[in-house]
């Protein structure tokens, strides 16, 4: 009606659908969601979701719950026309306030979790119990788990947060879909690996498909001679505002950052390494395909590679895709391993959250109080390309990922920096591969279509692209002024990724010639 007024977020909801540079309808619709849907958690990733959703998805805004202790961002629930729920959901208060939400008004309910300190597992069983779709982008514990100083190092490991939700896939298989940990990484990082496999293979001219099973593609990553892979990742996104002391800065949830980074050092644990490093362990059950070290991941740095950074030095924190890739590759012949791919992330987060973990460790990891996640409009600019750096081949290394600005960030999707949308748009991703597959149970997302995935997320990523790299772990050692600890026959043994704070006594004598004293 010519003159009738449009509500904010009548008009909030249309422009979604308008592509900003040439405001034509540009966004496509990709399934549809006929029952409630139910966000847990509405952070920064949560915030950059819930645009995408209703831009692709098919739904009702009014039958969207969204649930949240903290009621500062409420409005932007409300805009898109969404309930806003102000609550934590508690071990106490779960099924009670979950249940309800998850089966009321008909249709295939739909649960989206989001948020830290609530359990991945305790969700994904409730709403197996609704009959609802599950996905997160972490297997997260309940509220303290982290911290208790009651639990060994081993029961603070991501490994026995994996363990248990495979524990519950085998004794509860099939049932409606749960992805577990779809975010960039873990999420993502999985369908890069197999791309990276496929473009490698075509230019080695050797010939490959897209593998129907597991043990096909572990077996394509030993033909191509890959012995490892890097999740490497370098943000530069920069704030206009510099940081204050005392407040920890990052891109995305500080509180999930910090939980990972004090968890051990985690690590695939690849067929390749001759010795396990002096803090390095092994679980005495599950899979096997890890190991963590007796340390934590925000004090561990590993030498790694991406094309902006180049060579750099980045944090061995620890990442379900850090296991769940290295057991996805594993091939086994009589019960016997006999090869597996390492593979541990290699973060440099942005320089505010570096600077922010230097001052944490220089507090023996006491929180600095308070903290800030940068979003889209404090960000003046930079990148975060992520990826994955497949080395040890005969072609060295080939990294292959998503390098998104903020600029493209801020052109493609409100209410999200380009760290967050590389997250969100797989969670998008992860969605509407579950709405084509409701009935797989509980999957990773090494399991699910890597391709139909990236198709979807392919607008949100900026440039995808490979780049092959002559850098080892030994580039530029040999200058180096205190002689190390390496293993020049094998640049890619993880000894010679691993940096070590004080090198210990050198295996091969300085050969360089000595210089006469002055006289
Ligand atoms: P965030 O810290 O910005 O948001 C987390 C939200 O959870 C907050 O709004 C908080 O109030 C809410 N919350 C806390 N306790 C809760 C409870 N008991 N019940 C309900 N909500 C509660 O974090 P984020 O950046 O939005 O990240 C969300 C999750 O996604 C985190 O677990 C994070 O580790 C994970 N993540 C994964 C990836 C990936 O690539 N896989 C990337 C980024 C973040």
């Amino acid at each position: 009606m010519p003159g009738a007024k449009i509500s904010p977020g009548v008009r909030f909801r249309r422009r979604l659908r308008l592509d900003r540079g040439t405001g034509m309808s540009a966004w496509p619709t990709h399934a549809r969601i006929d029952g409630p849907i139910v966000m847990v958690g509405f952070g920064s990733i949560g915030r950059g979701t819930l645009p995408l959703i209703l831009r692709h998805i098919a739904c009702d805004p009014a039958r969207i719950t969204v649930i949240d202790p903290v009621p500062s961002h409420r409005h932007l629930v409300e805009l898109a026309g969404a309930r806003f729920v102000n609550a934590a959901v508690t071990r106490q208060n779960v099924r009670a306030l979950l249940l309800p939400l998850l089966t009321s008004g008909g249709g295939r309910p739909f649960m989206v979790n989001l948020s830290v300190d609530v359990s991945s597992k305790a969700l994904i069983e409730i709403c197996r119990e609704a009959g609802a779709l599950y996905i997160d982008t972490v297997t997260e514990p309940w509220l303290g788990h982290y911290t208790d100083p009651a639990l060994t190092i081993a029961e603070r490991s991501n490994y026995v947060l994996r363990e248990s939700l495979l524990d519950l896939r085998r004794r509860q298989p099939g049932g409606p879909t749960a992805i577990s940990c779809c975010g960039a990484n873990p999420g993502m990082a999985s369908w890069l690996v197999k791309q990276a496999l496929l473009n490698l293979a075509s230019d080695m001219n050797i010939a490959a498909a897209a593998a129907a099973r597991r043990e096909d593609w572990a077996m394509l990553m030993k033909r191509l001679g890959v012995r490892g892979i890097h999740i490497a990742e370098r943000d530069t996104q920069r704030a206009r505002d510099p940081r204050p002391c005392g407040v920890f800065v990052n891109t995305w949830s500080v509180e999930g950052f910090v939980a990972e980074g004090l968890q051990p050092a985690e690590l695939g644990w690849g067929t390749h390494e001759k010795a396990l490093p002096p803090e390095g362990r092994r679980h005495t059950s599950g899979c096997g395909a890890a190991i963590y070290l007796t340390r934590p991941g925000a004090e561990t740095r590993v030498r790694s590679w991406t094309p902006l950074a180049e060579g750099q030095i980045a944090f061995l924190v620890t990442h379900n895709e850090s296991i769940s890739i290295a057991d996805y590759f594993t091939l086994r012949r009589a019960g016997r391993v006999v090869f597996r791919p390492t593979c541990h992330y290699a973060y440099h987060p942005c320089d505010d959250a570096v600077l922010s973990l230097h001052e944490l460790a220089g507090r023996q990891w006491q929180p600095l109080g308070r903290w800030k996640i940068l979003d889209e409009t404090e960000i003046v600019e930079g990148a975060d390309e992520l990826g994955v750096l497949l080395y040890g081949h005969d072609r060295n290394a080939y990294w292959f990922g998503s390098r998104l600005s903020i600029d493209e960030a801020r052109r493609l999707a409100p209410h999200q920096n380009a760290t967050g949308l590389q997250v969100t748009s797989a969670v998008l991703a992860g969605m509407v591969w579950a709405l084509e597959n409701p009935a797989a149970g509980i999957v990773e997302a090494d399991e699910i279509d890597f391709r139909r995935c990236l198709d979807l997320q392919r607008p949100y990523l900026g440039a995808l692209m490979g780049v092959y790299t002559d850098w080892t772990p030994l580039s530029g050692r040999d200058a180096a002024l205190f002689p190390d600890n390496v293993d020049r026959g094998d640049p890619w043994q993880f000894t010679n990724v691993l940096v070590r704070e004080t090198p210990i006594e050198p295996f091969e004598t300085d050969r360089r010639p000595k210089r006469r004293a002055a006289s």
